[in-house]
C-alpha cells in the first residue's frame, strides 16, 4: 500500500502549518517513531522535540496526522511561550480549538485479521527492540537476545509495524 512519508517530510509538514496556522516559526525537530502505541504524538518538554505514530498516518492519512500536529505544536508553542501548555489549563485547550487540532488520536482500528492475530509483545527495557509473540510467555526467564537486557511482556491491541 501507501509507503509512509520520510521524516523530511513530516518535518516540513510540520513547519509549515506551524506557519499557517499559529503565525509562528517550528524550530526544533519532528519525526516518526514506529515505537509509540496508541499515542498520536508526543511533544518533548526537554528539548522541544515532536514524535509522530506512523500508525496513524498509515490507517488515517494526512487529515488525522495534521490534526496530531496541531495538538502537539499547542503544547510546543504554549510551552515555549511559558504559557497553560497542558491538557488541563485553558490556554491550551482555547488554541486546540482554535486551531482545530485533535484532543484525542483516533483509535487505530482498521486491523487486518493477520495483524490482529500477533497479541503479545516482548520489549527489551534496555535497547527498546520488540519481539512479537503469538502466544504468552514468561519474560523473566529470558533476556533480549541484542543485548541482554531485561524483557517486559504485554499484550497489544494494536497493528505491529509490518511491510505492506
Ligand atoms: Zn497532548
Ligand atoms: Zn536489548
Amino acid at each position: 500500500m501507501n509507503t509512509k512519508p520520510s521524516d523530511d517530510e513530516l518535518q516540513k509538514r510540520v513547519e509549515t502549518i506551524s506557519l499557517q496556522d499559529f503565525g509562528k516559526p517550528f524550530r526544533h525537530l519532528a519525526y516518526f517513531n514506529g515505537r509509540l502505541r496508541t499515542t498520536g504524538g508526543r511533544y518533548f518538554l526537554s528539548d522541544h522535540h515532536i514524535e509522530i505514530n506512523p500508525r496513524h498516518w498509515m490507517e488515517w492519512g494526512w487529515e488525522v496526522v495534521d490534526g496530531i500536529i496541531r495538538h502537539e505544536l499547542c503544547h510546543y508553542h504554549l510551552h515555549l511561550q511559558r504559557r497553560g501548555y497542558r491538557h488541563r489549563d485553558r490556554e491550551f485547550r482555547e488554541l486546540l480549538a482554535q486551531v482545530g487540532g485533535l484532543c484525542h488520536a483516533p483509535p487505530l482500528s482498521n486491523l487486518s485479521p493477520r495483524r490482529r492475530s500477533v497479541r503479545w509483545l516482548l520489549s527489551c527495557q534496555a535497547c527498546g527492540r520488540q519481539f512479537p509473540r503469538k502466544k504468552r510467555m514468561d519474560p523473566s526467564r529470558y533476556r533480549c537476545g541484542h543485548c541482554k537486557g531485561t524483557l517486559r511482556l504485554q499484550e497489544i491491541e494494536e497493528p505491529v509495524e509490518e511491510e505492506s
